[in-house]
């Protein structure tokens, strides 16, 4: 089945049906909401659940089959990606939220392209500074391309655009070809995901206040654990 993702006021919910008919179901939330937590993780998960009705509905006859569990903020990115006799890949190097179910394709992609860097290293030592050069850049360029659509997937405008899209200049097949992990080749995806950026920066600049207001909200939804309120208030 298809992977669905459900926004709703305090994060977002992963919906991904597995092959042997179970489903995958998590939610990632802001810090203020995952620190006035006070029950379990089950009872919170079906709580956050019934926060969300279009996820509750798809869930109404869903029969938990293992133990829920919670984990905090787990992003990261190493300093070094080779070294003496080794190079890291997938989650090895870096792992950045799973918000466009990335991750597996990202590894994967590590492990043609470290394939490939290594056996030049072997075959070709004289190449092998070069080629580790290479794959570095190439890894590092991926993550950031997704990186910079993760970090705003929660901001107004970018919601926005993504929830109503419109296939002027074929950015919409861009985006697509980018959930797919298409952007390793050079291709014209990547000159239409920087018009989607520049249309993302001009519809900031139109809506400024709105923007303005969404970039204070979530500040206070990370620094401070009483923002829901505030949060709340300014909606
Ligand atoms: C909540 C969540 C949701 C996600 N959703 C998605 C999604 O929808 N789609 C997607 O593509 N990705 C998703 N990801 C990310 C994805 O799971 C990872 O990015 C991907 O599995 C990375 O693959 P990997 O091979 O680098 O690491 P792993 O899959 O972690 O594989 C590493 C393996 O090495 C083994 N290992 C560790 N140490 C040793 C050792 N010393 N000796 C031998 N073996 C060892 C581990 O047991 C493990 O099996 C999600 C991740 C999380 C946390």
């Amino acid at each position: 089945g298809n992977i669905s993702i459900f926004w709703f006021d305090h994060g977002w919910f992963w919906f991904i049906p597995l092959a042997d008919g179970a489903t995958s179901v998590g939610a990632v939330c802001w810090p203020y909401y995952l620190k006035a937590r006070k029950s379990d993780p089950t009872t919170f998960l079906h709580e956050t659940i019934a926060l969300c009705p279009a996820i509750a509905e798809r869930l109404k006859d869903a029969e938990l089959l293992g133990p829920v569990t919670a984990t905090g903020n787990y992003s990261y990115t190493s300093e070094r990606m080779s070294g003496e006799g080794y190079i890291m890949l997938g989650d090895a190097f870096a792992f950045i939220d799973p918000v466009f179910s990335s991750g597996v394709y990202l590894a994967m992609n590590s492990a043609f392209l470290g394939a490939d860097t290594v056996d030049v290293c072997l075959r070709q030592p004289h190449r092998a500074a070069r080629a580790l050069k290479q794959f570095d850049a190439a890894i590092r360029r991926g993550l950031a391309t997704f990186s910079w659509f993760i970090y705003r997937i929660t901001t107004p405008v970018f919601r926005d655009l993504f929830m109503h899209p419109r296939d002027i200049f074929r950015i919409e097949q861009a985006m697509l070809s980018l959930l797919a992990g298409d952007i390793f080749r050079p291709s014209p995806v990547h000159s239409r995901l920087a018009l989607f950026k520049g249309l993302y920066y001009f519809m900031n600049l139109l809506d400024s206040r709105r923007s303005f207001a969404a970039w204070r909200r979530r500040r206070m939804a990370i620094r401070d654990p009483q923002a829901e309120a505030a949060t709340a208030a300014a909606r």
